[in-house]
């Protein structure tokens, strides 16, 4: 299999763990999500999780530094000797200098979908607090798992209030890094507000090219 380093980048909401999780399969790549990663450490109560659980659950950004620290680490692994899919990381240009230091990228796919239509999703949005997958309130009644019947739960971080703070930190400092990966001539765009298959295939395409 070829290797390949590849990062998702985009607004919240708009697909980036979805197609990871869809792809990384298929090309034998890890899935390295940032935010589930966070999220682990806060659900076992250690101590790095104590210290970042208020500003993941206020939509604010880990800092820099223990983001990097992470990542490294993170990317050193054995699972990644095909290459991985970055979801969630970089998220500021300070993140993306760091990562250009320690790996060279191959692609950054931004998966684009308007704010408007982000917020409802993500309101919407519920995970399985069994399997972890993802559903939508709006496909299912209740809170049970379509997928093996354990209960559904909302992120703390997705709910609106909240969901509004991370779209303007997303538009602030995540955003620049478009113009930034364009510069170097490693930038794909994909229309995420389609079906998810459709999404999928394309970004399967491009990866294909690499
Ligand atoms: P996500 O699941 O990617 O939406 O991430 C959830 C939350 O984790 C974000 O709103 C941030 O608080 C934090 N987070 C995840 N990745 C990063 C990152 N690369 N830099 C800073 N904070 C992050």
């Amino acid at each position: 299999m070829k290797q390949r380093k590849v990062l998702f980048l985009g607004p919240p909401g708009a697909g980036k763990g979805t197609q990871a999780k869809e792809v990384s399969a298929q090309f034998e790549l890890a899935h390295i999500s940032t935010g589930d990663m966070l999220r682990a450490e806060m659900g076992s109560g250690s101590a790095l999780g104590q210290e970042v659980k208020s500003v993941v659950e206020a939509g604010n950004l880990v800092s820099d530094e223990l983001m990097i620290a992470i990542v490294k680490e993170r990317i050193a692994q054995a699972d990644c000797v095909n290459g991985y899919i970055l979801d969630g990381f970089p998220r500021t240009v300070v993140q993306a200098e760091e990562l250009g230091k320690i790996a060279s990228l191959d692609m950054a796919i931004e998966i684009h979908v308007d704010d408007e239509k982000l917020v409802e999703r993500i309101t919407q949005r519920r995970s399985c607090a069994q399997c972890h997958a993802i559903s939508s309130a709006k496909n299912v009644s209740g809170d049970t798992c379509p997928n093996c019947g354990g209960t559904l739960l909302q992120r703390e971080d997705d709910k609106e209030e909240t969901v509004r703070n991370r779209l303007k930190v997303y538009h602030e400092q995540t955003q620049p890094l478009i113009d930034y990966y364009k510069q170097r001539g490693l930038l794909r765009s994909v229309d995420g507000d389609r079906p998810i298959n459709v999404v999928r295939d394309e970004i399967a395409a491009l990866l294909e090219t690499l």
